[in-house]
């Protein structure tokens, strides 16, 4: 058996880098021509694969990427990264070592742990690159940009001192927006307050190389927000909207994953069977089930329990019952011919909305979900691999 046919045999998310590298390009064309393309793949590039797909937009032409933590970095530069990385999570000062030895540019949102960075860099005569992080209403992490004039002078300075300190150099200056995707007004105030601390920081002689505000939809619907760089997430992967689903075929962007399962047996069924723990799901006719080896500990949500469909033959089958941690069953009485060894979509661009609505979350969780477990297979360039690193 081939490493491929053995990553095929059970479940496994299908990952197609030619098609993201198809929405690098659409998004490329609309983000303003002298604004960077930064490739967010924190967490495991959102379920795709961390090193498959940061080496794919290497190389096509990505600009920077972002992780979220700094050893999702480090696994990086192990691998042959050599673009710009973005640390965009605050990070502990204990990680001040992997920031300088491998190069990761960090952001900070707060003097003392900008402070403790500086110490380290100082001491072992490096350098780390900083982004300053303003928080314009997001309140996580990051400078708080305030309403009043004196807590603007102040918060000024602060972020001033920080960008002196001597271990760091500040490249860059951000803000995240908290609802892009539907507070137009909040956004904008956003924008406004992130171009105000920078106008503050002009005064004081603080330029910075790089200003950035706009993840997916802020690229997407806030041309003013573009500035020096743009923040490409979830569009990247072939969706333009965290809840109404596959929105992102308007702007002609490909979905890059789909999760399959290989049927594990065909049962027939006689009408009273009940279905899985709890007996939740009573069979009200003779039923010819499919049992898929996917469960919650894949990433198939519980909460899709009895609650959503997969497609088996190009036909939605209810998923019946309480999904279990490595098997699910699913309804294939009206689908004709399906065997054991057949393939069954569990998601794809057209059931992600699906799946996300019913499992009561947003399209990023349902990305995100599939775990270590399922192995992860690459079309690149049209030829189906398995993973050379991942
Ligand atoms: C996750 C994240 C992004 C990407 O967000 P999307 O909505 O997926 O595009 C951008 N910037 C920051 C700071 C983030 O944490």
């Amino acid at each position: 058996m081939t490493d491929l046919e053995l990553a095929m045999s059970r479940t496994w998310a299908e990952i197609n880098l030619d098609n993201l590298a198809h929405n690098v390009k659409i998004l490329r064309s609309i983000l303003n021509k002298n604004s960077k393309f930064l490739a967010v793949v924190k967490a495991n590039a959102y379920g795709h694969g961390l090193t498959e797909c940061s080496k794919k937009l290497q190389a096509i032409g990505a600009d920077w990427l972002a992780v979220a933590a700094v050893t999702e970095g480090v696994t990086l530069r192990k691998n042959g990264i050599t673009l710009p990385i973005l640390c965009l999570g605050q990070a502990d000062a204990n990680l001040a070592p992997l920031m300088a030895d491998y190069g990761i540019t960090q952001a900070v949102g707060d003097f003392k742990n900008a402070e403790a960075l500086s110490d380290y860099a100082e001491k072992s005569g490096k350098k780390i690159r900083v982004h300053i992080k303003i928080d314009t209403g997001m309140s996580r992490t990051g400078f708080l940009w305030p309403d009043d004039e004196k807590g603007k002078i102040s918060t000024a300075n602060e972020i001033l001192k920080t960008c002196r300190l001597h271990g760091l150099f500040a490249e860059g200056m951000f803000t995240h927006f908290a609802a892009a995707d539907d507070d137009r007004d909040f956004t904008l105030l956003q924008l406004k307050k992130l171009l105000e601390a920078e106008k503050y920081l002009a005064g004081m002689g603080q330029n910075f190389e790089i200003l950035h505000s706009a993840a997916s939809s802020g690229v997407t619907d806030y041309p003013e927000a573009h500035l020096n760089m743009g923040r490409f997430g979830l569009v990247l992967y072939g969706y333009a909207s965290t809840v109404t689903g596959n929105a992102g075929s308007s702007l002609g962007l490909k979905p890059v994953m789909t999760l399959k399962s290989r049927i594990t047996a065909v049962r027939e069924l006689p009408k009273g069977s009940t279905i899985s723990y709890g007996r939740t799901f009573r069979l009200e006719r003779d039923s010819k089930i499919a049992v898929l080896p996917i469960g919650y500990a894949d990433g198939l949500h519980r909460t899709l329990s009895n609650n959503y469909s997969v497609k088996i033959h190009d036909t939605l089958c209810p998923v019946l019952g309480r999904i279990c941690m490595d098997m699910t069953m699913a309804d294939v009485t009206d689908v004709k011919g399906v065997d054991a060894g057949d393939v069954a979509t569990i998601f794809d661009g057209d059931l992600m909305p699906s799946a996300a609505k019913n499992a009561g979350t947003i399209i990023h969780e349902i990305l995100c979900s599939p775990s270590a477990r399922v192995p992860r297979v690459y079309v690149d360039n049209e030829v189906l691999r398995c993973s050379l690193s991942d």
